[in-house]
């Protein structure tokens, strides 16, 4: 399976461009960087209030709130009682009238969606750098010659192409989506891929030479004891001939009896220590092969980033994490996703309800014509207020706290003398803001972001990965570089989706072989974006890859293909990012006194399902409502005014981070999976069913 030659020189030049004139990419990739342990004192004093729980008291009300939660949830700072103090106190009581949200990407759409559902008297300006909105959710429709001259039609998802349902998690953050669904009469459009067929139904991992089935077929509670039995004995020859699997037999019953369950660091000072996902791993397993096949694989396919830097405590794994250091038996479960799960479900009408109820069996979640679907229809709901502007095409180049007048002054591009606002909710990077902040947020500066080469490739004959099918595939740091000079962080079979959501929905497409290749990530972090690839050079690699991985021949004829460079488009949150926030949330409060808030994935957890769960908070805060529970309304103390409440430093009881009137707050508690309302495959919980 020979390169045509002239592909193959300009592969081979791309690569040595990226490569060969330094050394750093080879001794990244041999040495695993380490970042020194930080305290995180805050949960210090969340582990320390700590208590296992059994059920809420019964007898969920809607709508009882508190007196003190509504409107007055906005602290002031202002030292002098004068008289214009005072005034300006009142002011600030008040849902603000005019607010800038900064960046039209997912999180900022969604945060204007619900500024405006939530104060519909407010102006609401949305500012974009770019000439368009939707940031990084970009579905491209293709049309070109297929074989035989027919034409070819389709999507390239050059962004998020489907989401993972939530149902057997502890978060209900896809409640979220639901509700915007619903609004925006989207019910139609969103496809779901049930349970157990969301592996498609394979994923797969390559790793030593070839790609390796992680998907293990498990048994159901409705399987015998024979089809157990079976199952066991599969599972188990896997786990001890198959190079995936090296390692991993050890380190599962090392972490189930418990090894290395408090870290050295932890056990010196009495505290929980942020650590990396890696570094956390090897002490609870005692092995490192899992961690740098299984787990470093996963991480590049969320992250596209390196197990041995990103914090756990901003990890899928936080939950498992926190436990090792807390007591009792259950999962691990945050009063804010209760409290949301309640906002949302018992304020619900029957049809959204059914939805949920229905969301148990859900698997992957998307739209038929892609998740630009969702932030489309966002902007057209919000076009038809005049309330709400957009600002294309316009960067905010400065912010600042006007002093006399308590309001936030934004620059851009084209207004170099700055319009006021009452409230402004930045959801751009968060290095980004920092450096349109004077300085004002140092904690900021060195808040990470790393970059993906996305590679579409559409081939008009089917079948092209065959034997293999399935979700796609991920491929770990430890591969051998000559296998994976491109630095590929993965391969998503596209056509497999589709041909699941035709079942489905008989999403239009032609069929043919459809794959997207991720190049890049942390690979490829060192390199400035002058020497990335050009987009003919990244299609070239993206085919090098899958003829290297797949077999597919390098002149497999393509019906079309593209290449997109993601610059700075996932934000890692690396050791110590919990730190880093809780100095960003004083600093926010000293510089903007409340006034600047801050959402989106360099702050909470990257995806679509937080970004959208971010951008409601942040509006609902900005508003001064909250999640109406059956405790009262909550005053959002995860959120406060600056977006950051959940990073309260150990010993913090004041302000925004303070425990709620009502007994909201952003705490957390252990509960038995079956009392998770619409969680782990159970309808009826923690709260009386209603109906
Ligand atoms: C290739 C790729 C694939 C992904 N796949 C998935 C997936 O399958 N599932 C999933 O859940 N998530 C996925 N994600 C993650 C998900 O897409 C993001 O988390 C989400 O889209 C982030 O939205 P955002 O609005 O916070 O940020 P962005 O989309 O980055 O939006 C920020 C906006 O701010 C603008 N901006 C920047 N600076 C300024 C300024 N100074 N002034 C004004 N505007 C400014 C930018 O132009 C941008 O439009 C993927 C991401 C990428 C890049």
């Amino acid at each position: 399976m020979a390169m045509p030659p002239r592909l193959q020189d300009r592969a081979v030049l791309a690569l040595l461009r990226i490569y060969g004139t330094s050394t750093r990419c080879l001794q990244a990739r041999h040495a695993s960087p380490r970042l020194p342990m930080r305290q995180v004192s805050s949960l210090v004093a969340r582990s320390a209030g700590f208590t296992r729980t059994a059920a809420f008291p019964a007898g969920v009300e809607e709508g009882q709130s508190s007196p003190a939660s509504h409107g007055g949830s906005r602290r002031s700072y202002a030292s002098s009682t004068s008289p214009a103090k005072q005034q300006q106190q009142q002011q600030q009581q008040q849902p603000p009238r005019e607010i800038a949200v900064l960046g039209g990407g997912l999180t900022g759409l969604t945060t204007a969606y619900y500024l405006n559902k939530f104060v519909p008297s407010a102006k609401v300006t949305v500012y974009e750098a770019s000439d368009r909105l939707g940031g990084w959710v970009d579905s491209q429709r293709f049309a070109a010659e297929g074989r035989g001259g027919s034409e070819v039609k389709g999507i390239f998802e050059r962004g998020p192409r489907a989401v993972p349902a939530l149902g057997q998690t502890n978060r209900y953050d896809d409640l979220v989506l639901y509700e915007l669904v619903q609004d925006l009469g989207l019910q139609t459009e969103m496809f779901n891929i049930p349970r157990g067929e969301e592996g498609l139904p394979n994923q797969y991992i390559y790793y030593p030479d070839h790609l390796e089935n992680v998907k293990l077929k498990m048994p159901t509670k409705n399987d015998s004891l024979a089809t157990w039995v079976g199952a066991a004995v599969n599972i188990l020859h896997a786990a001890l001939t198959r190079p995936i699997f090296k390692g991993a037999p050890t380190a599962f019953v090392n972490f189930v009896l418990g090894y290395g369950k408090r870290s050295p660091a932890g056990q010196a000072s009495g505290a929980v220590a942020d650590e990396s996902i890696g570094d956390w791993l090897l002490r609870r397993t005692g092995r490192r092969e899992p961690v740098d096949n299984m787990v470093g694989a996963m991480m590049h396919g969320i992250y596209g980033g390196d197990v041995w830097k990103l914090s756990v405590f901003q990890s899928p794994m936080q939950s498992m994490w926190l436990k090792d250091n807390l007591r009792g038996r259950g999962k691990l479960v945050f009063e804010k996703d209760l409290d949301l799960f309640q906002d949302l479900y018992y304020n619900g009408d029957a049809e959204y309800k059914k939805m949920v109820r229905n969301s148990m069996n859900f698997g992957l979640i998307g739209f038929n014509d892609g998740f630009g679907t969702l932030t489309d229809a966002i902007t057209r709901r919000l076009k038809t207020d005049s309330k709400v502007k957009f600002k294309l095409g316009e960067p905010v180049t400065d912010i600042s706290y006007n002093e006399p007048t308590g309001r936030i002054k934004i620059k851009t591009s084209k207004s170099k003398t700055g319009v006021a606002y009452d409230k402004v909710i930045s959801t751009i990077l968060a290095k980004d803001l920092y450096a349109i902040t004077n300085n004002k947020l140092p904690s900021l500066r060195n808040e990470q972001a790393t970059s993906i080469m996305l590679v579409n490739l559409f081939y008009p004959k089917r079948d092209l990965i065959r034997p293999h099918r399935g979700f796609g595939y991920l491929v770990p740091s430890s591969v051998a570089y000559d296998l994976n000079p491109e630095g590929a962080l993965g391969v998503i079979f596209d056509s497999d989706h589709q041909d699941f959501m035709r079942g489905a929905n008989n999403a239009d497409e032609v069929r043919g072989t459809k794959l997207t290749v991720m190049l890049g990530g942390h690979h490829w972090d060192w390199l400035p974006r002058d020497r990335w690839p050009s987009r003919d050079e990244a299609v070239l690699m993206g085919r090098a890859v899958v003829a290297r991985h797949l077999g597919i021949p390098p002149d497999e004829p393509l019906a079309a293909a593209g290449a997109k460079l993601c610059w700075q488009c996932i934000p890692q949150q690396h050791v110590g990012h919990t730190t880093r926030m809780q100095g960003a949330r004083g600093e926010l409060e000293r510089a903007f006194r409340g006034g600047l808030a801050v959402a989106g994935p360099s702050y909470t957890p990257p995806g679509v399902l937080p970004s959208l769960r971010a951008g409601r908070d942040a509006a609902m805060a900005a508003a001064g409502k909250g999640y109406r529970t059956h405790k009262g309304t909550s005053r959002m103390t995860h959120v406060g005014e600056t977006g950051l409440g959940q990073f309260r430093a150990g010993g913090e009881g004041e302000g925004e981070g303070e425990e709620a009137d009502d007994g909201s707050s952003d705490g957390e508690r252990v509960l038995r999976s079956e009392v998770l309302p619409f969680r782990h495959g159970y309808a009826r919980g923690l709260y009386p069913e209603d109906e």
